[in-house]
């Protein structure tokens, strides 16, 4: 490590500037955004600021004369852009006066370098490569970006504007540091960080006594978090982040192995669901292990396949957390009917031709029996079925007496966004042979018109699905 990374009060004193064109109006925008004070020596006569606001420019002096003899106390740095030899010069210069300097893209003339910077309020992160490769810079950036959650700057900002109080409260560093940790890990942090900035600043007057905060093992809490189709890719940063904070995992049938992968090295994994047509544990003994993890001071992560909150019990896990007064939040996910579809480029929706979608889900041949399938019959709803596999006789059968055509596309979308993905396409009338071919689940039905815009359709064989078409234009 040459340059060591510090940060520089920009407010301390003005910066000079010594250059021209577009090197040296970059310099103007990183300065400027950072609040400093620029004292600009433009080498190429002008000094071009139209390009910046007037609050902006109104922070530039528009320097004349010779920067290599003009008056330096009080200078905080000197910045080189686009000064071709003066640039040199005025380097040698600084240097002489113990004046930290830069000249762009020349190390051996600067005393510091400009690192790539994630900024984000009140935490900043500076990345350097010795002035090796911008580039990798810049790729490391935009790993730390998509890392940091949006409000990490509101959370420094949150604990600064109580730092002092509970200094005062708890002199005793390591005591302080534990209360801290306990802070930004549960409820309150997470209120900072989804910007209920308000109800954290309550949630913190509210704790009387700190130091008996920071010594409890405390309240755990429970993120419910959607882990979508099956392709690891296609979950949230959200989930992700919640999966690498998690101390237990609490996990469904669907979810698969590539997901639980991402989840902290150290974290227990409980699978909680049904497994190869075994029965699961039961709602009410995981309402209880969620209940009892949180309680004992656990941060417990509760994945579920797609999306909590469709035919995922999401609704009734989170009512059991309220009843038992456990602090819960909820990351949603790609639900299975929206990762098929777009795998396989289905237009849920699409002008003219299909204006509502439906989720219903018809696990039993007796739940296809109970739905009103009479509601289903707007050739402009496009109907997404859920567990549907084994009752697709059921839903044809119900679909058709109630007049939906036997000749509307269809498809069946089996173990979808994962490796073993399969798509079979056809109309109504052939839906139980589908769904046959397509398994083994878990699978997505998908019924309606826009099905024939899918690229299952365009790639299926002419002679399967043309004669199907002109008999359902006839
Ligand atoms: N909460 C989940 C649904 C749980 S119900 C979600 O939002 O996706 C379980 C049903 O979801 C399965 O029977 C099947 O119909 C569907 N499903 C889940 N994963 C799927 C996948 N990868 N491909 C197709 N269907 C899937």
């Amino acid at each position: 490590m040459r340059f060591l990374p510090v940060f520089l009060d920009l407010h301390a004193g003005p910066a000079v500037l010594v250059g021209a064109g577009e090197p040296a109006r970059a310099k103007l925008r990183l300065l400027l955004a950072a609040g400093a004070r620029v004292r600009w020596y433009a080498t190429a006569g002008r000094h071009d600021v139209s390009s910046f606001d007037v609050a902006s420019a109104e922070r530039i002096e528009r320097a004349a004369g010779d920067p290599l003899t003009a008056d330096l106390s009080n200078v905080i740095a000197v910045l080189c852009a686009g000064a071709g030899d003066t640039g040199h010069a005025m380097a040698a210069r600084a240097r002489a006066l113990g004046i930290p300097v830069n000249v762009m893209d020349e190390t051996a003339h600067s005393t510091f370098i400009f690192p790539a910077v994630v900024d984000r309020g009140d935490v900043v992160v500076a990345i350097g490569t010795g002035g090796a490769s911008p580039v990798v810079a810049r790729r490391v950036r935009e790993r730390i970006e998509a890392m940091l959650p949006a409000r990490i700057g509101d959370l420094a900002g949150f604990i600064g504007r109580w730092r002092e109080t509970i200094k005062t409260k708890l002199p005793d560093m390591a005591l302080r540091r534990l209360f801290w940790e306990r802070v930004i890990d549960g409820p309150i942090g997470a209120d900072v960080l989804a910007g209920r900035a308000a109800q954290a600043h309550q949630a913190l007057a509210r704790i009387s006594n700190p130091a008996s905060f920071a010594r409890n093992i405390g309240e755990g809490f429970v993120t419910l978090v959607g882990a979508g189709p099956g392709d690891p890719d296609l979950i949230t940063i959200k989930a992700l982040r919640a999966l690498q904070d998690a101390d237990v995992v609490f996990y469904d049938d669907l979810v698969t192995p590539e997901i639980l992968d991402r989840a902290r090295r150290d974290a227990a994994l409980v699978p909680v669901g049904r497994r190869a047509g075994k029965p699961g544990i039961g709602q009410d003994a995981i309402h209880r292990l969620l209940i009892d993890a949180a309680q004992s001071g656990k941060r417990a992560v509760r994945l579920k396949g797609g999306d909590p909150f469709i035919f995922g019990r999401g609704g009734e896990e989170v009512e059991a957390l309220r009843a038992a007064g456990v602090a819960y939040a909820v990351i949603p996910g790609i639900t299975a009917g929206l990762g098929a579809a777009a795998e396989s480029e289905v237009p849920l929706t699409y002008r003219q031709e299909a204006l509502r979608v439906t989720f219903l889900t018809a696990h039993k041949v007796a739940d296809a029996g109970e739905v009103d399938w009479s509601a289903l019959t707007d050739t402009q709803m496009t109907v997404v079925v859920y567990m549907g596999l084994t009752a697709a006789p059921a839903i044809r059968d119900g679909l058709l007496r109630a007049g939906r055509s036997a000749q509307t596309p269809v498809g069946v979308f089996a173990r979808a966004t994962r490796p073993d993905a399969k798509t079979v396409v056809g109309v109504l009338d052939d839906l139980p042979e589908l769904a046959a071919q397509a398994a083994p689940g878990p699978a997505i039905l998908i019924i309606g018109d826009v099905v024939a815009r899918s690229a299952a359709w365009r790639n299926a064989s002419p002679e399967n699905i043309i004669p199907q078409l002109l008999m359902a234009a006839e």
